[in-house]
């Protein structure tokens, strides 16, 4: 089945308060071209080896991503995540390591909003967490990462590492 696991994240996201409908790369021209910020959900179908600029050597597990972003050039939301979906353009943001990569790729719009906002509110999730610290967020001076591992639908079980978050997260009831 092509998007394996995204209902469970998306079940998660409106749980969240984040719940407008998912767009994918087929029906990416109904999407608006008002600027905001977005949720940009990204499975890797193998683990991945990269790099990112000033950074050391990076190694993603399988599984669903949800990467908190903004769109406020020109075409809006819509140019955003265009690109986000196409796979052949210059890697330009930390993101687009990832977005190559994936072997399923939706978003979710929210005009008007802040992707630090989103990141806050998602990681209020117990089955969301900080995938790499500093990836996307270099310029951010509120967020640790705007990439987030979804935990949902595989490894639940593990025990989850105590971070500086854990205490204005609500707990899990695995925690
Ligand atoms: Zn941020």
């Amino acid at each position: 089945m092509a998007l394996a696991g995204l209902n469970v994240l998306l079940a998660a996201l409106h749980e969240c308060g984040v719940s407008a409908p998912p767009l994918t790369p087929a029906d990416i021209e109904d999407a608006t071209d008002e600027k905001g910020a977005y949720v940009l959900l990204v499975r890797l179908a193998g683990p991945l080896e990269t790099r990112l600029p000033g950074t050391g050597r990076l190694e993603l597990r399988p599984g669903w991503y949800a990467y908190c972003g903004s769109a406020r050039g020109p075409g809006g939301l819509r140019a955003r995540l265009r690109r986000h979906f196409r796979h052949d353009k210059n890697l330009h943001w930390h993101i687009d390591r990832l977005t190559v990569a994936a072997d399923a790729l939706a978003a979710l719009p929210v005009p008007g909003g802040n992707e630090c906002g989103l990141v806050q509110r998602l990681l209020r999730h117990p089955a969301l967490d900080i995938a790499v610290r500093g990836f996307g967020s270099t310029d951010c001076r509120t967020c640790e990462s705007h990439l987030l591992k979804f935990d949902g639908d595989t490894s639940r079980v593990a025990p989850r590492q105590p971070s500086e978050l854990a205490d204005s997260r609500k707990r899990g009831p695995d925690s």
